[in-house]
């Protein structure tokens, strides 16, 4: 076997699925992770169809899925006066299979270290490739070197900036904003399976939600790129306020407790861009680092689908990156289209009250079942290969 250790940056979702299959393969593997330790929570994230199911079934984790699953969200939009105006069903948001992010990563951390090194705390700060391997460098960590390195760490990866170029040559705003905060509705009580609804309002370009499962409260408004204030939660409380002032229904309540919650956290609505290459000499990208589409609705089952790809394309091909990279590139650059179609932004906050209207009547017509049925089909959409025995 070739290139033995691999360094995976990021600890959600891609990364600890990729850190499994590889540490099966008998690879060495370390996962580096910016928390200090594995985040909790985080918004509630779906699975659809045969090809999600029979991959987290090999992985083992499927029934553990379903018992931690959140049980769903209708989201009900309504006008001022409380009247409903149209329903957008938990099986669009939810898929088949709904569970919180913070849960899946746990779910997945428990089966991996023992076997797998994590450091939490930590991230890569240079990337130097060798003929034999990529030298390491770190924030806190002494320099080491790996044979392979792989980019696990979200929308605004590191490792593709390092390996690939800067943020801006990859990353495609889509015109809009998401903002979370609060504990979803549900509450994280796994006891609670009942159909629950998130309640909604809309004006042209913007769409507060409460009581949902990706936080108790959602903000999507239309918006040019802005300046980053990931991080300052007082100023993206600032831009919420003044963003949904003069809204109705239950928004100005909404506004008025937004300084008592927790788990603020604001981003532009965005999509990554790698035009069919996911990997740079001995550096791969998975997940939302190569293929992310900000609620697209498509990414976790992306991001574990890669991973399966990724680490049984590295093992057939007993670790000879060329080949499997190759491989990887050719089979996710067909996958990962399904990422490239949706923009939520435009969908659940239309920029027009005509826009709006037509939403409503979407909604409640067959052509919405269709597009599901279309959308479900297209994460369905490869022939997964059955890769050598795990040791
Ligand atoms: C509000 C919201 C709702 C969503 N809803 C859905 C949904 O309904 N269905 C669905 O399928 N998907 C949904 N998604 C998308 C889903 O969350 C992602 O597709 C999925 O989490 C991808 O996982 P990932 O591991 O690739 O990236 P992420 O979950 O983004 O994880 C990246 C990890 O890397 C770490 N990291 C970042 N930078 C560094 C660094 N420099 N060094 C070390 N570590 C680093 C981060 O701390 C994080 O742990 C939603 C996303 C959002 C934001």
């Amino acid at each position: 076997m070739r290139n033995q250790t691999v360094l995976i940056s990021g600890a959600s979702i891609a990364g600890p699925a990729l850190a499994y299959w590889l540490s099966r393969y008998g690879f060495h593997v370390t996962v580096v992770e910016r928390a200090p330790e594995l985040r909790p929570g985080g918004q509630a994230i779906d699975f659809k169809g045969q090809t999600h199911r029979t991959v987290l079934e090999r992985m083992g984790i499927w029934a553990e899925i379903q018992q931690r699953q959140t049980g769903k969200f209708d989201t009900v939009y309504l006008d001022d006066a409380g009247r409903e105006l149209a329903i957008m069903p938990g099986e669009f948001t939810g898929g088949d299979v709904e569970i919180m992010r913070g849960d899946l990563s746990a779910i997945m951390y428990e089966r991996t270290a023992a076997r797998c090194e994590y450091r939490f705390g930590d991230s890569i700060t240079a990337l130097t490739e060798t003929a034999g391997g990529v030298q390491v460098e770190f924030e806190h960590g002494t320099p080491q070197t790996f044979d392979l390195v792989i980019g696990a760490d979200g929308i605004h990866s590191r490792v593709r900036r390092l390996a690939f170029g800067p943020e801006q040559d990859f990353v495609r705003h889509l015109g809009y904003y998401y903002c979370v905060a609060g504990a979803p509705g549900w509450g994280h009580d796994a006891a609670r399976r009942e159909r629950l609804t998130a309640r909604a309002w809309n004006a042209p370009g913007r769409m507060a939600a409460r009581g949902g499962s990706k936080g108790s409260h959602l903000y999507l408004f239309a918006s040019p790129e802005l300046d980053d204030i990931r991080g300052d939660v007082a100023a993206q409380q600032r831009l919420i306020t003044g963003k949904f002032a003069g809204l109705g229904g239950e928004v100005p309540s909404m506004l008025a407790e937004l300084g008592g919650l927790d788990g603020f956290y604001l981003d532009a609505i965005a999509q990554v861009e790698m035009k069919g290459r996911y990997t740079a000499g001995r550096v791969a990208l998975v997940g939302d680092a190569g293929y992310g589409n900000t609620l697209g609705g498509f990414g976790t089952g992306l991001a574990v689908v890669g991973a399966y790809v990724l680490a049984g394309e590295l093992a057939m091909a007993a670790g000879d990156h060329t080949i499997a990279f190759a491989r990887y590139d050719e089979i996710m650059r067909r996958y990962a289209k399904i990422a490239g179609n949706s923009n939520a932004g435009r969908f659940m906050a239309p920029r027009t009250a005509g826009g709006i209207r037509a939403r409503n009547w979407f909604l409640g017509s067959r052509l919405f079942g269709l597009m599901m049925k279309i959308g479900n089909r297209a994460a369905n959409d490869i022939d997964l290969t059955d890769y050598p025995a795990l040791v």
